[in-house]
């Protein structure tokens, strides 16, 4: 069998993908049950991991899919800034 390039088949490999890193010590609990806190440290973006289901779910305010990939969040949040600014 010839040995296989499945490392290399990385689907969102045009886009960044968030750096994720767990910000609470310990979990914390809302009406949907157990969860942690996750922050990007690239752009900031955060959300919640419930530990039940496994995926990380961005805060409200970074629902929009210009949200999706570190750096199209990036990007926007540069925007959003400069255009904040004075
Ligand atoms: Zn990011």
């Amino acid at each position: 069998m010839k040995k296989s390039e499945m490392v290399s088949q990385n689907y969102s490999n045009k886009h960044e993908l968030h750096d994720f890193a767990k910000q609470n010590l310990f979990t914390q609990k809302d009406n949907n049950g157990l969860y942690d806190v996750y922050k990007c440290s690239k752009c900031g973006v955060y959300g919640k991991r419930y530990t039940l289901d496994g995926d990380i779910i961005r805060d409200r305010q970074y629902k929009a899919k210009v949200y999706e990939y570190c750096d199209t969040a990036k990007n926007h949040i540069n925007k959003k800034k400069l255009h904040s600014r004075g």
